[in-house]
């Protein structure tokens, strides 16, 4: 069996920011020279997520305002998280889009349903994170 590990590093402008990594796992899994297997793709942090779903502006902001109306971010004083930090929502929000992905890969492909894209949701950004990339296969 084969194993191939990397990690992907994201630095957003923006607090909140959704970036479309396929193209990265793509990359990854080429490099792998793997053909059967899963690929695994988990956020390294816990105030940013990994997900599947369409690459379209309108649902990304619809996500921004449905997180929002769960897990303000402001007053920070609301949230018993925020003694020496800023960043309970983050938290809350990365819980809700969720941790990892896994992709079935088929003859050397990610196996996807219509429009799956896999994105990197971060949600307390303007710094150096990783997204770990984890392939195991023939
Ligand atoms: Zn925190």
């Amino acid at each position: 069996m084969k194993s191939y590990r990397k990690e992907l590093w994201f630095n957003t402008t923006s607090r909140r920011e959704y970036i479309n990594i396929t193209r990265h796992v793509e990359e990854c899994l080429a490099e792998s020279g793997v053909k059967e297997g899963l690929v695994l793709v988990n956020a390294m942090h816990i105030t940013a997520s990994v997900f599947i779903n369409d690459d379209e502006s309108g649902l990304h902001s619809d996500f921004e305002k449905w997180l929002e109306k769960l897990a303000p971010e402001k007053p920070h004083s609301q949230y018993a998280h925020n003694g020496f930090e800023d960043n309970a929502d983050a938290h809350l929000k990365r819980q809700v889009m969720g941790r990892e992905v896994v992709v079935a890969i088929t003859n050397g492909k990610l196996d996807f349903g219509p429009w799956e894209q896999i994105f990197y949701g971060e949600f307390d950004g303007k710094r150096r994170k990783r997204v770990l990339v984890k392939i195991i296969g023939e």
